[in-house]
């Protein structure tokens, strides 16, 4: 067991605790709002001052915390192997309650990047980081409006799993076609959200509708 000593303020801080092995002892002293569930902070072992820029996000009340906590189970489980490449470092998840209100926060990598890329380039990494999170068994569920995807130094992250879902996916590739595709049949096994993430940052940018994507797909690849 470890405990997270949550500093709010000057005047309020909290703590909480995790159960999850290899967690350590830490502070973390909140720096800024980005929203109401989200700020960044600044994160350290318990016994020193905090140093290290993170984001923490909360979950009060019964039915965020549980959306949270089953994000946080994603983070440790399915996205293990991605952490610190394409989605962010994860830092632990402590509970506890504050005036007798469940209250869970996560810590994660705080992610910034070069305001300046080549838009291929980044496209590209959005496209690679979107089929790696398939190939780990989800789907994500909102990624496209873009805000959950951000730059992180010459690279990408994939944020916020909490829409996410298991999902065995039928071809997690750039390609997204199988072999049996054809004009009348745009494939079965065409994932959904990767076909439209490939509308948006792939090579089919301009294609007006899935089937159109799949079948412009289909001919790119055979080209
Ligand atoms: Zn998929």
């Amino acid at each position: 067991m470890a405990t997270l000593k949550l500093r709010w303020d000057r005047f309020h801080s909290y703590t909480l605790w995790s159960w999850t092995a290899g967690s350590q002892h830490k502070t973390a002293e909140v720096v800024k709002r980005i929203s109401a569930t989200i700020h960044t902070a600044r994160l350290g072992p318990r016994s020193e001052a905090p140093s290290e820029v993170v984001i923490i996000k909360l979950g009060r009340g019964e039915a965020a915390f549980e959306k949270l906590a089953r994000e946080a189970d994603i983070y440790t489980n399915e996205l293990r192997h991605l952490q610190g490449t394409v989605v962010p470092k994860f830092y632990g998840f402590y509970k506890g309650k504050v005036d007798g209100i469940d209250l869970g926060c996560m810590i994660l990598e705080y992610c910034s990047g070069l305001p300046i890329w080549d838009a291929r380039e980044f496209n590209r990494q959005v496209m690679i980081a979107s089929c790696k999170i398939h190939q780990a068994g989800l789907l994500h569920g909102d990624l496209m409006n873009g805000r959950h995807i951000i730059r992180m130094g010459m690279g990408v992250r994939i944020i916020d799993f909490s829409s996410a879902i298991h999902h065995t996916c039928t071809n997690g590739v750039p390609t997204l076609l199988g072999q049996n595709h054809s004009r009348e049949r745009p494939g079965p096994t065409c994932c959904p959200e990767l076909v439209n993430l490939e509308r948006t940052y792939g090579i089919m940018t301009d294609a007006p509708t899935f089937f159109e994507a799949s079948v412009a797909m289909a001919q790119f690849w055979r080209s």
